[in-house]
């Protein structure tokens, strides 16, 4: 199922997408619901991020192939930082490229969704609790990531953190093409096969370091290939199985 967060002009709900049409669902997404009957065209409701974390997890230097091309070593342990929730956007919004930034750079990511309250999981059982996944772009004030020591300010920046379209679950993530496009030009194209650490590896490594909610977010690092964006730039990351995640740059 493809699940998908909408605003129908009246209230926010969620759905299931198929062909274009939304089917709202009724009740809670996380614990007992059904899917209604009524049908919305996709161009009937304005998309929203698929979900409200309490935080955004992101991992750091997770691909090979990146790595490799930043002639740095493999990570021991997973390089582990959060962005705060309101640093989260949907589909079809605006990053805006903020004064302080003279670097803004695009990442794109797997996120994974997850699905239940997880604490102190092992490896096996994580995937248990995962609701799905979906597209992120892990946007980077590049010129502020030294600045403080810390990678909080070029991080949490509003709107620093596009997610979506949808949340797609039943799919497995260890093998899916990932790629990144501005303006339509190929700038990040690999495969979620070149992750250094695995899906199950981080949930529990991370479940061990703090109480993970449901639609809670985690970013499983970025590909080769990051670069600048600038303002009026069209930016899209897409996921094999999931969609296409879309963002204009603008200044305000
Ligand atoms: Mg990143």
């Amino acid at each position: 199922m493809k699940i998908v967060r909408f605003w129908d002009g009246n209230k926010v709900s969620y759905g299931s997408l198929a062909d274009d049409f939304i089917r709202p669902i009724e009740g809670d997404l996380f614990g007992e619901y059904a899917i209604s009957n009524k049908s919305l065209g996709i161009n009937e409701i304005q998309l929203l991020a698929p979900c409200e974390p309490t935080k955004v997890i992101c991992i750091g230097l997770n691909y090979y192939d990146h790595a490799k091309e930043m002639n740095l070593p493999i990570p021991e342990e997973p390089i582990v930082f959060l962005k705060p929730s309101s640093a989260v956007t949907g589909p079809g919004t605006n990053i805006i490229y903020p004064h302080q930034c003279t670097r803004m750079d695009y990442e794109a990511e797997l996120a994974i969704i997850m699905g239940a309250v997880t604490k102190n999981i092992e490896p096996e059982d994580a995937l248990d609790n995962v609701l799905g996944y979906t597209c992120s772009n892990d946007v980077t004030a590049r010129n502020l990531q030294p600045k403080d020591g810390q990678w909080t300010l070029a991080k949490s920046f509003d709107t620093f953190c596009p997610i979506g379209p949808c949340i797609a679950t039943d799919i497995s993530a260890d093998n899916l093409s990932i790629k990144l496009m501005i303006n339509g030009e190929i700038k990040q194209n690999s495969n979620t096969s070149q992750m250094i650490f695995s899906i199950p590896f981080l949930i529990s490594y991370l479940s061990k370091i703090m109480t993970i909610f449901p639609g809670d977010v985690i970013i499983t690092g970025t590909p080769p290939g990051v670069g600048p964006m600038e303002p009026g730039d069209t930016v899209t990351v897409e996921i094999e199985n999931i969609g296409k995640l879309t963002n204009v740059v603008t200044l305000k």
